[in-house]
């Protein structure tokens, strides 16, 4: 009975310090648990006392404190706004609360039951059947944020949502960008960025913006998907550096040193000079990498994703009419992507950090 007090005591303790750090007490939502942390934010669970419905609640902390921040938020709340599938995770609410640096934003989002990454690390079995399900639902949310010219340029398995019955939506769209870029400085100061924020997520980013290539578009996502498809297949991940030189080396060590191409596209020197250091390599053999885990069908779906050249990648068409889907893929129903959305992403790239402010708040004030 103690015992049981003292659990309920924590609960409610818990609860009340979500209550205080997530500003709930003029809302609407009553927090339950904390449920993650991504790079920029903390999530929590929450109930919505007016339906009694659970929902997940993001806090984004500082959101308008810098223009990059407010460019990101503005960016999350643009693609989960306009973009509505059955593979994306579906935005409910969204406020806004003064913080200690300008404003916090707060994005309700339908629950999800857990991500792909506690999957993986279960005891779950993972067969074929199941991680082609997964994958057609990856590439079918791809397809279509790809079809607006949006790239989601952080997928990983922690990104990924799924629930019980196996559902999955994609998640956490701070980074995604529409691909075609027409400044390139800001592209080189979005790319340190990327570089010193996301280490956590360097095993499944994608070569061309490992080894500083300007050039980036959709297809980094498809290197990020053959790699979680390779994580389902090992229980582990595929190509697990610790830092960007270490995660080059691990590259090169298994695919070969780059065509000449690739490297003329180089742009930084030390890469350059790492490349030099690491000297010349062949590729190893997919199967040996894949540690004879992979059916026939699969190897070569994940050889056709995992390609070091972006240009002959696949893509999220390509890979849905891949053999290896053909147990899972239903008759599709897919929704056009609206096209708002592509004019809104376009504009925040030349926003100044007024603007961004400005923005996100009457966005945040007129959502219903
Ligand atoms: P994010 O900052 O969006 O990457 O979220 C951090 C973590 O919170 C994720 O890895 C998920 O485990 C969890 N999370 C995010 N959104 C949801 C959601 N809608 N439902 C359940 N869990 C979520």
């Amino acid at each position: 009975m103690a015992g049981l007090n003292r659990d309920r005591m924590l609960t409610d303790l818990a609860k009340r310090k979500l209550q205080i750090e997530f500003k709930l007490d003029t809302s609407p939502y009553e927090g339950v648990v904390a449920i993650g942390v991504g790079a920029f934010g903390t999530v929590c669970e929450a109930i919505d006392q007016r339906t009694d419905a659970r929902v997940a609640i993001k806090k984004i902390v500082h959101a308008s404190a810098t223009s990059t921040l407010a460019r990101r938020t503005l960016r999350e709340v643009y693609v989960l706004r306009h973009i509505h599938h059955d593979n994306l995770v579906i935005l409910l609410d969204m406020f806004q609360n003064r913080g200690s640096l300008g404003t916090d934003v707060y994005l309700v989002m339908e629950l999800m039951e857990g991500n792909l990454d506690y999957v993986i690390r279960s005891n779950q079995i993972m067969d074929n059947n199941l991680i082609a399900f997964f994958l057609y639902q990856i590439l079918r949310g791809l397809r279509y944020l790809h079809k607006a010219g949006i790239a989601h340029r952080d997928l990983k398995p922690s990104n990924l949502l799924v629930n019980s019955d196996c559902h999955l939506r994609i998640g956490d769209f701070g980074m995604a960008k529409l691909s075609q870029i027409d400044e390139f400085n800001e592209e080189v100061e979005e790319h340190s960025f990327y570089m010193t924020q996301q280490i956590a997520t360097l095993p499944y980013r994608a070569p061309e913006l490992l080894f500083s290539i300007p050039e980036h578009s959709m297809n980094v996502d498809i290197w990020a998907t053959g790699c979680i498809f390779a994580e389902m297949v090992l229980r582990h991940e595929l190509f697990a550096g610790h830092n960007v030189s270490s995660q080059i080396k691990i590259l090169v060590m298994n695919m070969g040193t780059p065509s000449v191409r690739f490297k003329e596209m180089i742009t930084s020197r030390e890469t350059r000079w790492l490349l030099e250091d690491i000297g010349s390599m062949e590729a190893r053999q997919w199967n040996d990498i894949l540690e004879h885990q992979a059916t026939p069908e699969a190897q070569n779906l994940i050889e056709l994703m995992v390609q070091l050249n972006p240009w002959e990648r696949v893509n999220a068409e390509m890979a849905l009419n891949h053999p290896y889907l053909r147990n899972v893929k239903r008759h599709d129903d897919e929704k056009i992507c609206p096209f708002k959305v592509k004019m809104d992403m376009a504009a925040v790239d030349n926003m100044s950090h007024e603007e961004l402010i400005e923005t996100l708040s009457s966005e945040l004030s007129s959502f219903v």
